[in-house]
């Protein structure tokens, strides 16, 4: 079984430096080997608020290689549907980072991609992630309004364009998260858990959980993370449709998980909420895409806070093309509800304005 390095603090740089000479990183890389890194640039928003990965994680990984000397470095993301990858790695202060370093960055939005055959179905991926010898898988473990939790098996559909990420929608999210594990499977993960949103994938209540970790199995580090977050695997549908496809094991075993220091105090993970249970009771989604169900719930949130009342029906997702509802439609998948807010995805203000 594939061992998980787990260290406590808060510098995200020292902390990645740690886990990859403790880990001996250098030595499973082949030399000459390129090497792409893929961190979470959900959005624009930076590591504070609890969506994307430190640009210390970063800075961390490319000391690393290139004091090992690894030379063909590469970073490598796609922002969400409704976000530009560009101004998310510069609110993020990865132009700053790469700079520093020399190493490109690459926004998947404008690569290449070939179709590759998957244990689902056919996919467009980028031919980035699928050509590095050696894929770093950089995510953030948190919360996420569809999927319950999101860490190093969805950090990779940032590596499909914009159309394939909306068909991920379109096919319910759980199955091609998992067969996109299958085939990309990243050579290793560097989890930032240093203040994760565990409710909302694009952040604004980070919890500070000062933890991070490093391992070779996306599906191990996945159960890994559920159980901090107090969530059963079968909570998340995807992970045990990626172990029976190969992509991983969900087995932990007594000595699999190696603490590199001790913890201090508060840096537990508080139990799971149920907030987005409870914000979307109302809701009729039907294969929604993440930018524009998150929108939703954070109006929802929000009209929680400020007591608004909202609508009783709500539609949202791709599967209400073409029908006819009575309530609120949620963007354009929806104009066929008797009131909609138009945009793809709209925005949580254009939403809260119609409650
Ligand atoms: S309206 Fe929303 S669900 Fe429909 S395609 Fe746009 S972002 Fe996706």
């Amino acid at each position: 079984m594939a061992k998980i390095y787990e260290i406590y603090g808060t510098d995200a740089h020292s902390m990645t430096l740690s886990l990859l000479r403790a880990a001996h990183v250098s030595k499973q890389i082949p030399e000459g080997a390129s090497i792409a890194l893929k961190p979470n640039l959900v959005l624009s928003g930076t590591p504070e608020t609890g969506a994307t990965t430190h640009p210390g994680v970063l800075s961390g990984c490319i000391e690393y290689l290139q004091e090992a000397g690894f030379t063909d470095i590469s970073v490598i993301e796609s922002s969400w549907i409704g976000d530009r990858t560009e101004k998310a790695m510069k609110v993020c202060g990865y132009d700053k980072v790469c700079a520093q370093y020399g190493v490109p960055f690459y926004d998947l939005k404008k690569d290449r991609t070939r179709t590759v055959a998957t244990p689902m179905r056919n996919m467009e991926i980028t031919c980035r992630a699928l050509d590095a010898d050696f894929l770093i898988d950089l995510p953030v473990l948190k919360g996420h309004c569809q999927t319950a939790m999101t860490c190093a098996l969805k950090n990779l559909k940032g590596c499909l364009p914009d159309a394939e990420k909306r068909r991920f929608h379109a096919d319910g999210l759980m199955e091609p998260i998992a067969a996109l594990g299958a085939v990309l499977k990243p050579s290793l993960v560097i989890v930032d858990s240093i203040c994760g949103d565990l409710n909302f994938e694009e952040g604004g209540n980070p919890i500070q959980t000062n933890r991070m970790l490093l391992g070779t199995d996306p599906v191990q580090i996945d159960a890994y993370g559920c159980r901090l977050m107090g969530l059963q695997i079968d909570d998340v549908p995807y992970i045990r449709i990626a172990e029976r496809w190969g992509a991983g094991s969900t087995e932990i075993g007594a000595d699999d998980i190696i603490t590199l220091n001790a913890p201090t105090d508060g840096m537990g993970y508080p139990p799971a909420s149920g907030l987005v249970k409870k914000l979307t009771k109302s809701v009729r989604a039907d294969r929604a895409c993440s930018a524009c169900y998150a929108a939703l719930v954070r109006a929802l949130y929000l009209a929680q806070k400020e007591g608004i009342s909202v609508p009783n029906e709500i539609f949202i997702g791709q599967g209400w093309r073409g029908k006819t509802m009575s309530g609120l439609g949620i963007g354009k998948c929806c104009t066929g509800a008797s009131d909609c807010v138009k945009g793809c995805p709209p925005s949580p203000d254009a939403i809260l304005d119609r409650f």
